[in-house]
């Protein structure tokens, strides 16, 4: 049998017993690992999803997956089972425009798991056994399959800084410091940034910064804490706006100096309000970030090597019957920073 964690409605979870998926033609059936909950599964979990997004029915959430492959399906080399692999949660369709111009996020026919973007919704994969296309199963050499989960997230952040362009002696801001501005940070060094400044509003996330390497760490809850940056018209070439709350996107529209680039990485709700008076007058560049495309191999090659290291960020392991507790400490920033399910 295979157990599933089904979101039945929000903030009421259940685990459920399946049976084993067979793979299909061209399919891999992967024995789950481990599963990273993000900021996503959190919106579902508390509040039924996000902006327009809503969960119409009861869904698995969980894209951050990484498991051992246990059966492949017609077609598929045999020799790939007992391979260890990321799972690529993006499957776009191929043959849209998007798909077709080497822009796939942007695919308008995407399963994209764990997400209620389509109704039904894609199932996630907080589940024991995930059904894929062999391309999505993305081998990982590394030594310790847990951290494969990252690969998702630190796709987004390699997505996310190659949006500034060459970052190789720059002076760089992150703002909101959860696992996206933590794989921001790490991302941002492996780019070639050379001074990173953090701010958040909580201290047990700073002190993560600090150990992750951030040249300065700073809480904005202190009045004036950002004024060093934002002398003059701002001394950043680079914001990354991971919070997306309006106090932080003042505080990169002041800090980047005229010409830089702020990436807003942080979901933003539509009745968000921002100073864009300066963004006019420095001449800023402020560019939108979403999903990954290419990213999500390299995000793997680069955790497996520990050229990025994402141990660090691992701050809790649940079961699925523990799903209640995970949530709970995942939402709580002074306890967590990325928990996992073990399955
Ligand atoms: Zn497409």
């Amino acid at each position: 049998m295979s157990k599933a964690l089904i979101l039945e409605e929000p903030r009421v979870l259940r685990v459920e017993s399946r049976e084993v998926p067979e793979p299909g033609r061209g399919e891999i059936r992967v024995r789950i690992a481990h599963g990273g909950i993000c900021g996503s599964d959190l919106h579902y979990f508390l509040h039924g999803g996000f902006g327009k997004v809503r969960m119409q029915s009861q869904m698995v959430l969980g894209h951050e997956i990484c498991g051992i492959v246990e059966a492949v399906g017609e077609g598929v080399d045999p020799a790939r089972v007992g391979q260890k692999v990321a799972v690529n949660p993006s499957l776009p369709c191929g043959v849209c425009d998007e798909c077709r111009a080497g822009a796939e996020r942007f695919c308008t026919d995407m399963r994209f798991m764990g997400s209620a973007m389509r109704n039904p919704p894609i199932e996630g994969g907080f589940r024991d056994h995930v059904i894929c296309t062999e391309a999505q199963g993305v081998p990982f050499e590394g030594a310790a399959l847990e951290e494969a989960a990252l690969a998702e997230p630190l796709a987004v952040c390699l997505h996310a800084v190659a949006q500034a362009g060459d970052l190789t002696g720059n002076r760089v801001l992150i703002t909101g410091f959860g696992p996206i501005g933590a794989l921001c940070l790490l991302a941002a060094r492996h780019a070639g940034a050379a001074e990173i400044v953090v701010t958040d509003v909580a201290d047990v996330p700073l002190e993560l910064a600090r150990k992750l390497g951030a040249d300065k760490a700073i809480n904005t809850m202190q009045p004036g804490a950002l004024d060093a940056e934002t002398e003059g018209r701002g001394q950043i070439d680079v914001s990354l706006e991971c919070s997306a709350h309006p106090a932080a996107i003042a505080d990169v529209i002041a800090a980047t100096k005229p010409r830089g680039t702020v990436v807003q990485v942080g979901m933003l709700g539509s009745e968000t309000t921002a100073p864009l008076t300066h963004v006019v007058t420095k001449e800023l560049g402020y560019r939108g970030t979403f999903r990954f495309d290419v990213e999500f191999a390299q995000a793997v090659a680069l955790i497996a090597s520990r050229a990025i290291d994402v141990r660090p960020l691992i701050s809790g392991h649940y079961t699925l019957e523990e799903a209640d507790a995970a949530f709970e400490v995942a939402q709580d920033r002074s306890r967590s920073m990325k928990v996992l399910f073990d399955l």
